[in-house]
Formats: structure tokens, C-alpha cells, sequence
């Protein structure tokens, strides 16, 4: 029901639901090459990340090579008009959703992706059959091109850096939102551009269209959307303003996920015991079927800004044991690399325009909230592939388990709350959830 008035509030009539041949998602890309002579003139250092057009030849390249995976453009960025691409693979009963890089900053998700995407098309293995014949994955390796390209004059001598955003590069228009959003930025990091943080900008409402619902939605003077939805009051809610999370959105609804993994870098956390940086940090979504143990309830506070109401118990049970068995996935692939087994968990709160929090309901999809340390634009940012290791372990082991057992009832969900709540230098704001120094936060 709600993914249909979604639909139909969009216009999904121009979305095709059938894989995009290879031969038409050239000439897609060759449509707009016009866009694409901009890389030339950017100064792109020494990072290892792929540029936008680098990953769109590596996903064409794969999609070539057989059947296996079925490469779809599924929107562009509001800046640059660069693809989002979906890759879809597997024809299996259970269905999984994944994004990764909504914060253009966060690059460590996408060559792990690739990595993945090259096993499903070249291997034949048990592993691979399993996954193939049991799940049905949708996968964005990349929902936020114009962050993750974003460029500026860091050092002030003239010449740009490739430092990347973590929002999207669109001005705000007030045709389409009474306030400016408080996830809105009017000069992104070294640069006069401005853009949205698109991991703020989701609505629960699948008919939800700025400007439109003045009642009984409110703002307030900071910018935040209040809205009412099934008898709770959601406070800073998105406005679904960009077309990367209106894109997001469509694909997920369509996809309509048992599962729903996003994939995020924050600053260094640590491991509160040991204060050593941890590799990642995760994070379940669950419901009142859990909120006693959620760590920041409060019996004063509403529950839906320390759980969420809409998710169901057998849902807040999956995605519970489905971050619990990555973390315990990583520790035992630890090897030469200790610092794998420094796991960390978010202290769930609810954060009414994220992905997790607003479409999960909608599919009763388990979430996961995968967090490495480290964005791209911090000076100093180190082991990149230790990092794109770690979401490949992650991502395979836990898409291996639910190919195997859909329920994941082998998994303790009580060993998630033995793992230890990050420290480090995140503090938990009441209204908005985890926020960075300076705003430049998680999630
Ligand atoms: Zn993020």
C-alpha cells in the first residue's frame, strides 16, 4: 500500500523495472559526456578513490561479462547530473537493500562493493550459488556522486583538491520548502557550493511532498520539520527535497527489502575500554519490543525519539542479530589486523530523515547502520583498504548468513548488547541524535 501511493506520487510510470542492457546504459553514459570533461580539470591527489565515471566503466564492465548482475541507472545527482546506479543480482525469496557512500565523503563501502560484485560475476562456489539463489540484492554503490566528486582549495594555493561532501550540491529553493532545512549547508568544505545532506532529507510518508502539507506539518525557526504520522510526533523530519533520495527511495520501495544495509564512515571512534580506535561501529533499528535496552530511553520522552514505533518485533529481532553476526564476523576474520575485533555499537536513537529510520518501516526491512572510521575529506585519513576490507568482510559474511538462514536464528541477539557503545568524541543531542563537532556528523 505505501510503496504503490509512493509510486504513484512520483510518477513511476517512466521506471522501468527491467535491467537496463549494457548496450543502452552506454549510450546513456555517452549522453552525458558533456558532463564528464569536468573531471579533466580537477586535481584529483593521490587518493585511491574511484571518480564517478571510473565506477560507471568498472559497473558497465561487469554487467557485460554475464547475466549474473543487471546494471540500471536510476537517477542523477541534483549538481552535477552524474547516474546513480543500481546493480541487481540473485533470484532468491529474500530481498536486501543496500546503499552505500549517501555521505559523498564516506568512500570506503564502494571498492568493497566492486570487490563483491566481481565475485558474484566471475566465481562459481558454493558461496556464490547460495547467494545468488537465495537472495534478490539491490545495491547502490554510490547514491551521492556529486559528494563524493566535491572539490575545493584546501591549502589556498590556487589549486583544487578532490576533498569530497558530505552532502549533494543543489541551492535551496524556497518554491519548494517554507524554511531552509537545517541539513542544509550554503558553502561545503574549501568551496562556495551548497547542498543537503541527503542522510536528513527522508520522509516516512511515501506521499509526502514539501510545500504541499503545510498542516499539520510545522517548521520551526531552525530550520526543522515536525510531523505527525501514526499517531506519534516526529520531530526533524526530512523534506525529501533531493533527487538522490527521491531516487533511493523508489528503488527501495521496489525492491521492497527483508533486509536494508547503509554504509557510512564517521570520525575516529574508540573502544571505550581500551580507547583505541575501532574499525567500525554498528548500529540495529528496532521497536518497543526492545526500547527497554535502548540506551538513551528516557520514560519522560516520547518512544519515537529513542526507538522506533514502526518497527514491528520480529524485525527489531533480525536487524539485532544481523549487526550482532557482523561484528562477530569481523572478529574472527581479525588475523593480522587486531584492530578488527575493536567493534563498537551506536546507542540507537531515532533520526526521522535517515534511510534506516523511514524506510525500514515501510518493508519491515531488519536495518543495519555500518559505520568505518574516517571520512576522505580529514587530513591524515589512513588505511584505505584496511577500511574497504572491512565492509567487504561485513557485507559478504552477513549477505552468506541470510542466504543460509533467512531468520538469522543461529545469531544470539543478546550478544548485541554485550558489544560496547562507541566512545570518542561524538556527543548524543536529544532532538537530533548523534552530531559530529562543527555538524559534520555521523550517520
Ligand atoms: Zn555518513
Amino acid at each position: 500500500m505505501d510503496r504503490r501511493t509512493f509510486m504513484k506520487s512520483v510518477g513511476a510510470a517512466s521506471f522501468a523495472t527491467v535491467a537496463v542492457p549494457a548496450a543502452s546504459v552506454r549510450a546513456e553514459a555517452a549522453v552525458s559526456s558533456d558532463v564528464h570533461h569536468r573531471y579533466d580539470e580537477i586535481e584529483l591527489g593521490a587518493g585511491p578513490t574511484l571518480t564517478n565515471e571510473q565506477l560507471g566503466e568498472r559497473l558497465m564492465l561487469l554487467a557485460e561479462k554475464n547475466d549474473r548482475i543487471n546494471l540500471r541507472q536510476i537517477g542523477a545527482s541534483a549538481g552535477r547530473k552524474d547516474p546513480i546506479w543500481e546493480v541487481k543480482a540473485g533470484s532468491g525469496d529474500t530481498s536486501v537493500h543496500i546503499i552505500n557512500q549517501i555521505h559523498g565523503d564516506e568512500p570506503y563501502g564502494t571498492e568493497a562493493l566492486l570487490s563483491i560484485f566481481r565475485r558474484l560475476v566471475d566465481e562459481d562456489s558454493e558461496l556464490v550459488d547460495s547467494i545468488l539463489n537465495n537472495l534478490s540484492l539491490t545495491i547502490l554503490p554510490r547514491v551521492n556522486p556529486d559528494g563524493a566528486m566535491h572539490h575545493g582549495d584546501l591549502s589556498g594555493d590556487g589549486n583544487d583538491q578532490r576533498l569530497g561532501s558530505r552532502e549533494n550540491q543543489q541551492e535551496w529553493d524556497s518554491s519548494y520548502s517554507h524554511e531552509t532545512p537545517y541539513y542544509y549547508n550554503d558553502s561545503l568544505h574549501a568551496s562556495d557550493v551548497s547542498g543537503y545532506d541527503p542522510n536528513r532529507d527522508f520522509n516516512i510518508r511515501p506521499d509526502f511532498i514539501s510545500k504541499f502539507h503545510d498542516d499539520p506539518e510545522q517548521w520551526n525557526d531552525d530550520g526543522e520539520l515536525t510531523m505527525e504520522y501514526k499517531g506519534h510526533t516526529l520531530e526533524t523530519c526530512g523534506a525529501r527535497l533531493t533527487p538522490e533520495v527521491n531516487a533511493i527511495t523508489r528503488s527501495f520501495l521496489e525492491a521492497d527489502p527483508d533486509y536494508a544495509k547503509t554504509i557510512h564512515s564517521q570520525n575516529i571512534p574508540t573502544d571505550p575500554d581500551s580507547g583505541d580506535p575501532t574499525i567500525l561501529s554498528v548500529m540495529a533499528s528496532y521497536g518497543p519490543s526492545h526500547a527497554e535496552k535502548a540506551p538513551f530511553r528516557d520514560e519522560d520522552a516520547p518512544l519515537a525519539s529513542y526507538a522506533n514505533p514502526f518497527i514491528d518485533e520480529d524485525t527489531s529481532t533480525r536487524s539485532i542479530r544481523l549487526n550482532t553476526l557482523v561484528t562477530q564476523a569481523l572478529d574472527e576474520t581479525a588475523g593480522p589486523w587486531s584492530t578488527y575485533e575493536t567493534g563498537t555499537r551506536f546507542g540507537y536513537a531515532s533520526l526521522w530523515g535517515s534511510y534506516l529510520d523511514t524506510l525500514c518501516p515501510l518493508t519491515n526491512a531488519a536495518g543495519m547502520l555500518y559505520e568505518l572510521p574516517g571520512q576522505s575529506g580529514q587530513v591524515g585519513t589512513r588505511a584505505y583498504y584496511k577500511k574497504v576490507e572491512a565492509a567487504r568482510v561485513g557485507v559478504l559474511e552477513s549477505l552468506a548468513a541470510i542466504a543460509e538462514n533467512p531468520s538469522l536464528s543461529h545469531v544470539d541477539e543478546d550478544d548485541y548488547f554485550d558489544i560496547p557503545l562507541k566512545g570518542g568524541q561524538y556527543e548524543y543531542d536529544a532532538s537530533r541524535g548523534y552530531q559530529g563537532r562543527g555538524g559534520a556528523g555521523t550517520r
